[in-house]
């Protein structure tokens, strides 16, 4: 079904709401071809980048206004088959000033992209060309446990094999530092409940909540059965044994990784990397979903502005992140992915230890960090924590962040109240 919306991006005393796009843009309903690994896709009603209406669903959005001047609007075609990009139109958000914001938006991993990038146009546009292949290469090569085109994809159907599976160096360091999370939040943060999040079907509720009539409450029978295939511990990755050989990894029969908790920042890392290899672009804010990464500065030396969604009322902020420079900020909430049925509400951030929705008295975390994938991944593994585990955790990794709890308090770390301010 051909689908359209548009983006509507206003002027200085409003917000471009990068992660706002993502989120809202499907609040509706999941659909027809359902959410990639890493988050929702849109679901094709209109979005407006100055309203607050349903967008609210995304972790964390940039709040940076563009001169009025440089209003723009930015049509999104979703002409998308199954899994294929979608096709944008964008126009830089100001032709005059070299050094302009200009806005750009797509989607890749499942969830829209959202990027201001300050350059030359062509600069600009020539980054955001980059930095969508990257984004969809990592999916389709790397991360996705849907394709068979991905490593992961062939890790998993190698589970159970005796001879295990190689694996690139990339994927290895990946891996590694996974574990590594597992073992240091006690086993709260897992990526072997592939299983169990394909059990409950997490990838299709749709970002930011909706009725799903096909949900079904898994049985305690199954979710037992389920979590028998699932456990770190068991995952076994053996290093190379020499130079120009690969790591092999072995996973139990019946486990599958999911990597949903860190596709996004990883995501976030390499095009900081690749941001730093593209010399003309002198500041950048991209948004993924529920992360978003800050690089450089904008020409009039301002601070980027970063919300923390509320999630009591996700059209609004409980506060604002000032930031300067590299930054990765990720968010995981109990209102990003979940379904409601018979009044109570499953999210997707699963406890190994039950198979349930976590109950951790957390509504939302959000890390600072100058790793994406430390943001992304510490943002679930806080969430799972609660506030005192997760907040010692947080400063055993040495990254800020920020709790929103069930009763509407909010707990940050030290250094997190340089950069926050209430709103
Ligand atoms: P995030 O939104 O970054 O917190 O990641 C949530 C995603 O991570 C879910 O959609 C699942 O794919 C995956 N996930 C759910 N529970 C866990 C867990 N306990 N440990 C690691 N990944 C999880
Ligand atoms: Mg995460």
């Amino acid at each position: 079904m051909k689908r359209f919306f548009r983006i509507i991006v206003f002027g200085a005393t409003v917000l471009l709401c990068c992660g706002c796009v993502g989120g809202g843009g499907s609040r509706g309903s999941a659909s027809a071809e359902g959410p990639g690994d890493f988050g929702g896709r849109e679901s094709g009603r209109e979005w407006q980048g100055d309203t607050a209406d349903g967008q609210g669903d995304a972790a964390a959005r940039q709040e940076d206004a563009v001169e009025e001047q440089d209003r723009e609007s930015v049509r999104h075609n979703d002409a998308a088959a199954d899994g294929d990009r979608e096709s944008v139109r964008h126009r830089a958000a100001a032709n005059g000033d070299r050094e302009s914001a200009r806005q750009y938006v797509d989607t890749a991993m499942g969830t829209v992209i959202q990027q201001t990038v300050y350059a030359p146009e062509e600069t600009a546009s020539a980054f955001f060309s980059e930095s969508m292949a990257l984004l969809t290469g990592l999916e389709q090569e790397e991360l996705s446990w849907r394709l068979d085109t991905s490593e992961v994809w062939q890790i998993n159907a190698a589970a159970g094999n005796k001879e295990g599976c190689s694996v690139s160096e990339d994927m290895e360091a990946l891996l590694q530092e996974c574990l590594e999370l597992y073992g240091r939040s006690g086993g709260a943060f897992d990526i072997t409940l592939g299983p169990l999040t394909r059990l409950w079907n997490i990838d299709k509720w749709a970002a930011g909540g909706a009725d799903d009539e096909n949900f079904r409450l898994p049985s305690a029978g199954e979710l037992r059965d389920t979590l028998r295939l699932c456990g770190s511990d068991r995952v076994r990755l053996v290093p190379a044994a020499s130079e120009g050989e690969e790591a092999r990894i072995f996973l139990p029969e019946g486990m599958q990784l999911d990597l949903g908790a860190v596709g996004k920042g990883l995501a976030l890392s390499r095009l900081s990397c690749l941001l730093e290899e593209e010399a003309g672009v002198s500041g950048a804010v991209i948004s993924l979903g529920g992360s978003i990464l800050t690089f450089g500065g904008k020409p009039d030396g301002s601070f980027w502005k970063v919300g923390i969604v509320n999630p009591f009322d996700t059209s609004s902020n409980v506060g604002i992140l000032s930031l300067e420079g590299q930054w990765c900020i990720s968010t995981s909430g109990d209102y990003e992915r979940y379904v409601e049925a018979d009044g109570v509400r499953y999210h997707h951030i699963l406890d190994p230890e039950t198979g349930y929705p976590a109950d951790s008295d957390v509504r939302g975390v959000t890390i600072l960090a100058k790793d994406g994938l430390l943001s992304d991944g510490l943002s679930t593994a806080c969430f799972l924590l609660g506030p005192e585990r997760g907040m010692e955790l947080a400063e055993e990794y040495g990254v800020e962040v920020l709790f929103v709890l069930s009763d509407g308090s909010i707990v940050m770390s030290e250094g997190m109240k340089a950069y926050f301010t209430k709103r």
